[in-house]
This record gives C-alpha cells, structure tokens and sequence, in this order.
C-alpha cells in the first residue's frame, strides 16, 4: 500500500485535520472546534490513528505564537497566547508521542503560504495574510520560510491609524499592543467600531475603507520588506468581494509607483486552492518532505 502523509491545521477557533496521498489528494478531512488541548489533542491523535500503519509523516501549522527552534527546550510549544488554557502547551510533544513518524512543525499561515506557492507556476517568493479573527502572514523567500530567532508575527506590527479612527480614539483590540494591524484590522475590529457583527454591516459603510486602508498597508510592507511575486490574502474578513478592490486600490496608492510590481490584479490576490485547503496543501507537501529526506 502506498504512502500517506497527515496535516494537522491547528487554528484558534477550529481544528483541521487531513490525510491524503502521494499526489496530495485527501482522502479524509475532518474538523473540530478548538477547545481544551487535552480534549482537542485528543481527538487530534484519534483521527490519525486509524492511519497509523500508512503514515510516513505528519506536518503541523499551528496558530501562534509557537516555538519553531528545534534547539530550544520548548520546541513544539505554543508559547504567549492570549487564547484561554493553550499558553505554553506542549502541541507537537503531545501529539508526536503518539506516532512513529517524523513531524514538520510550523504556523497555519507558513503551512497556508506553502500550500498557495505549490499551485502557482515560477512563485518561490510569496506572503500569505489571513485576516479573519486575528492576523497572520507566512513568508516564503526562494523556497524557504522567512524568520531567524522564530517565525514572523506580520499580524502585529504597528500602522499608522486612518484619520476616522483617531477620531474615534479607536486603538484596536489586541491585548497586547495599542494599534497594530490584527488590533485594527482583524474581524473583531469591525464589530469594536460599530457595535454591528462584520458579515451583517452594509457594504457602503466607511468602515469597510477604514480596514481596507490597513489591509493595504501590510500589503505595501510586504513589498518593501520581502519583495514577493504575490501577496496572497485569505480569511473570513477577504471573502467579503468588495474588500480586494479596496484594498488593491489602497494598495496602488499608498506605495504610490515607488517599486516596479506586478499587475496589482495579478500581484494582491484572494487564495487559488479552492475551499480554504491551502494549509491542508501545504502540511501534506510539508509532511511528505520530510519522509523522503
Ligand atoms: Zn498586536
């Protein structure tokens, strides 16, 4: 029997975990809400077990902050959350125990970032933003994931506020900074501002311009710092059409003609693998990698 490689897409709100074969196809997917570690570990290993005699690897991308070094002695951890019961919780350890496999341990948005570099042709540069509850960015430079002492953390760098906000003296609703782009841009934000959930405010509302503008503005960091091919942007907040306009147009004028980049129809982009299966795409590539090395 053939070869099969396990993903784990380890989200804040919901977990998802896959099987699939050598040429990526899925052959089960299932998903569950992320609740305690022990209960969500739990089922984690359960799914996977059924597999257990035809897994040659397991990748992971988890939601952050997580302990990428494998040089630390908590590697494999999910470290300064704020999310309720999973700070500095042993992820990877945990579950690895199980198996007898080896493990790829990244962020949901690298194993995202992977997975949309897979489908594209001639891309070995490419940033992945998800802004949907919170804010991510994978970033992959020639192949490789970008990040030194550990992964990048795009979602929490500051930006300047849009005027309407001052006036509001609206600081965004991370716990941890005072205006940085998840504070001010993720789903919640929306609700903060308006008192009215994100899917049920009217398109002709300002606010949708006021988050655009600091859409764009990570997009126009990703050009300057990382000069990618694409800038993929996926999430609950993006599948709303009208907001990619916004923000390519945002985009367009903020950089305002500094660097030469591609078409900005074919360079600031919504995901290209269908049904939100980029991590799971990612982790299996990820996870059959690590098999043949
Ligand atoms: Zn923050």
């Amino acid at each position: 029997m053939s070869k099969l490689y396990g993903s784990v897409e380890a989200g804040g709100t919901k977990f998802v975990c896959a099987v699939g074969d050598d040429d990526f196809q899925v052959l089960e997917k299932t998903q569950f809400p992320t609740t305690t570690p022990y209960e969500t570990i739990e089922r984690t290993v359960e799914f996977f077990k059924r597999y257990e005699d035809r897994l040659a690897g397991i990748a992971i991308g988890s939601f952050g902050p997580i302990d990428i070094d494998k040089n630390s002695p908590t590697y494999g951890y999910v470290t300064s959350t704020p999310k309720e019961h999973w700070a500095n919780v042993d992820l990877l350890g945990l579950i690895a125990k199980e198996f007898n496999v080896p493990f790829y341990f990244t962020t949901d948005v690298n194993s995202s970032a992977y997975g949309e570099m897979m489908v594209r042709k001639n891309v070995s540069s490419l940033v992945y933003y998800t802004i949907g509850t919170g804010i991510g960015a994978g970033a992959i430079q020639n192949g490789e994931f970008i990040g030194g002492l550990g992964h990048t953390e795009a979602g929490h760098v500051y930006v300047p506020r849009h005027p309407r906000d001052y006036s509001n003296e609206f600081y965004g609703s991370c716990p941890f900074h005072k205006g940085c782009l998840e504070g001010l841009a993720a789903g919640p934000s929306l609700e903060a501002r308006t008192g009215i959930r994100g899917e049920l405010i009217e398109q002709n509302s300002d606010v949708w311009d006021i988050q655009a503008y600091y859409i764009a503005q990570a997009a126009v960091q990703a050009t300057l710092l990382y000069r990618p091919q694409v800038i993929v942007f996926g999430g609950g907040v993006m599948g709303q059409a009208h907001m990619l306009k916004r923000v390519r147009d945002k985009f367009t004028a903020l950089l305002n003609g500094y660097l030469p980049t591609p078409p900005v129809e074919e360079y600031i982009v919504t995901p290209a693998v269908p049904e939100n299966g980029s991590a799971t795409l990612g982790n299996l590539s990820l996870a059959k990698d690590l098999s043949n090395n």
